[in-house]
């Protein structure tokens, strides 16, 4: 049985302040309702120390929204694997569509930055998904297995398994408002564990966790978190109100 992961993308949001408050009160819900899924918050940089302190001793686990593919030295502006694990972060995202189209993240970058997370012991959230022209044509499949396989090239499947959560995101669905439907999602999860089972083996393929992450509201992440293939949620824009995550928590 996989654990769902409703995993929090703040984004370039919130303040110092703001962050802290939201943590508490998301951390508060877990506590309060012993919530049985994961839960991960992943703030902007400058405040992931903040947010780790919000957070310290409770489930709530600390991500971070980018990772640098280098070690440390001369990368000004980045932020390395090691850094994000003396912060105590679980997780970094990577390969989310607006640092492909903003950052100009190749697929390449994000094999780098996958590879060099999960060399540190450091666990990813790998984004994939197609743009809505590519899914008018047909070609959502062709997309999708190209990314994933691109992103996890090389990796011992030991690694894949223990280290890596995919997140299917549709880019179409991202801040739009406009979701998958629940059966497009879960057909879409299933041929990402295909294309999972060709890399690390079927076994494991089985026991890796695939999220949707694309306008998840509480409206919605019911029908979508009740599907078996949809391991749980990546939410962006409704991460950034404490009672509408807690609905999406729990729904
Ligand atoms: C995201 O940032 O990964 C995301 C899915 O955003 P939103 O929920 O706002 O569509």
């Amino acid at each position: 049985m996989r654990k769902k992961l409703i995993a929090a993308n703040w984004k370039m949001n919130l303040t110092r302040e703001t962050g802290v408050r939201l943590a508490g009160e998301v951390r508060r819900f877990v506590e309060k309702t012993a919530l049985e899924r994961e839960v991960l918050l992943a703030p902007p940089f400058p405040y992931l120390e903040a947010v780790r302190g919000a957070v310290l001793g409770s489930p709530v686990l600390l991500g971070a929204q980018d990772v640098s593919a280098h070690p440390p030295g001369a990368f000004t502006g980045e932020v390395s694997a090691e850094m994000l694990l003396d912060l105590g972060c679980a997780r970094a995202i990577v390969g989310h569509s607006e640092r492909r189209e903003h950052g100009g993240e190749s697929d390449a970058v994000v094999r780098a930055k996958t590879a060099r997370a999960i060399d540190l012991g450091l666990g990813v959230i790998l984004c994939v998904g197609e743009k809505e022209e590519e899914r008018r044509s047909g070609r959502e499949k062709e997309v999708v297995g190209a990314q994933l396989r691109a992103a996890l090239a090389g990796l011992a499947a030991r690694d894949i398994e223990a280290k890596v959560v995919v997140a299917y995101e549709p880019v179409w669905a991202i801040g739009t408002g406009k979701t998958a439907t629940a059966a497009d999602a879960e057909e879409m999860h299933a041929f990402a564990r295909e294309v999972l089972a060709d890399l690390a083996g079927g076994e494991r393929a089985g026991r890796i966790r695939i999220l949707y992450g694309g306008s998840v509201k509480p409206s919605n992440a019911g029908e979508l978190l009740e599907r078996e293939e949809i391991d749980g949620a990546l939410v962006g824009g409704a991460s950034l109100d404490g009672a509408g995550f807690a609905a999406i928590l729990s729904a």
